[in-house]
């Protein structure tokens, strides 16, 4: 569901991404907000309208985009990566690196976004008041203090993944001191508020009362994302109690296959197809020089298999990231995500004594959800 989309540039050097649902709404969006400002203010013309409804649906976008900063600058300030922001018509998302390491992180976080949308509600407010009445700048103005503070209201409710769902758990968790209840709590608190929001949606749409029939089908197509959400946010919790004390040292592969610089890369194509293994050693002069993988050879274009080394194809030994055996997988795991790596060799002192993989650490995550070894 939550996709990369398009990615649109960077801000405070993150990525900033419209996901595919956003153009369609943001389509649907101007089209009924000029039909809003048409009903509102009868004397503007045509034109009028349409500048009116284009402009909020940008100046919305620009809300939302900041309501994500306002989240992002808070995660920086702790040190903890923001990967990218993801757009979508009723909200973004902001994906960090890493959880939070403390319930006042945690909390610090979550409050950022509303805290900034309060802000430009009150800001659009402002605006509003001195400008003259009955004019764009005051009609658009208004239309989004009332977005922004609806946008900041919204997101207060307490359940998982909305940021009062977060904040609930930071709250939970500083009380108990138990994240997985704290996380337990806020997911079946935004069940619960999707299931809700799916049946008042459903029911308007089908009878035309309360939300009306396009506020329904609205509603429930919210209330659908934010149960998948819901759900996926407590199984992220499974994994990482999955994962518990586990060390790179226990899980890696002593085994530490091994291949010399100068050979071709259609003969170590030949030698992944022969073998299985997708990562191997680069060695030359006994020395370890590099990393080759799969991913790394497929980058090479097949014509040029005979014809180029793999010396030429490897990640170069400076630009390997490496892992110590006493490194927690869990945080392993975080950093080849953030980072888009597949494969670590595991470094002990200056030795390579291991490797490991993301297949691996995913393949332990499951065996131990099957196994049951889940601590609390
Ligand atoms: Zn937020």
């Amino acid at each position: 569901m939550v996709g990369t989309g398009f990615r649109i540039g960077r801000v405070l050097g993150i990525p900033i991404h419209l996901h595919a649902s956003w153009f369609l709404l943001f389509a649907l969006i101007t089209f009924s907000w000029v039909s809003y400002f048409t009903s509102q203010h009868p004397q503007w013309s045509g034109s009028q309208h349409w500048a009116a409804g284009i402009l909020s649906s940008l100046l919305f976008f620009g809300s939302v985009l900041f309501h994500e900063l306002g989240h992002s600058v808070v995660a920086l300030r702790y040190k903890i990566p923001v990967v990218s922001i993801t757009l979508f018509v009723f909200g973004g998302l902001a994906r960090i690196g890493r959880e939070a390491r403390t319930a006042k992180q945690e909390f610090n976080i979550a409050v950022a976004g509303p805290l900034a949308s309060y802000a430009l509600a009150g800001g659009f407010y402002l605006v509003a008041s001195a400008s003259p009445g009955g004019g764009m700048v005051e009609a658009v103005a208004s239309w989004l203090a009332l977005i922004n503070f609806a946008l900041a209201t919204f997101n207060l409710i307490p359940g998982f993944p909305l940021d009062g769902g977060r904040i609930l758990r930071a709250i939970v968790w500083q009380l108990t001191g138990n994240y997985t209840r704290a996380t337990k709590m806020a997911s079946v608190g935004g069940q619960l508020i999707a299931y809700l929001m799916i049946v008042a949606g459903i029911y308007s749409a089908l009878t035309d009362e309360f939300l009306g029939r396009f506020g329904g089908i609205w509603w429930a197509f919210i209330g659908w994302f934010l149960l998948s959400a819901a759900q996926e946010s407590f199984a992220q919790v499974a994994i990482r109690n999955s994962l518990a004390g586990v060390r790179a040292g226990d899980i890696m592969s002593a085994e530490l296959p091994t291949v010399s610089r100068s050979i071709s890369v259609m003969d170590y194509v030949d030698e992944i197809v022969r073998t299985g293994r997708r990562c191997h050693l680069v060695q030359g002069a006994g020395q370890l020089v590099g990393l080759i993988s799969v991913h790394a050879a497929s980058k090479i274009p097949r014509e040029e298999w005979v014809t180029t080394s793999v010396q030429a194809a490897m990640i170069p030994r400076e630009h390997v990231h490496v892992t110590s055996p006493e490194e927690p997988v869990l945080n392993l795991l975080e950093r080849m995500q953030t980072e888009d790596i597949n494969q670590m060799p595991v470094v002990a002192g200056d030795r390579v004594v291991g490797l490991i993989s993301r297949d691996t650490i995913l393949r332990v995550i499951q065996t131990r959800l099957e196994m049951g070894k889940v601590e609390e």
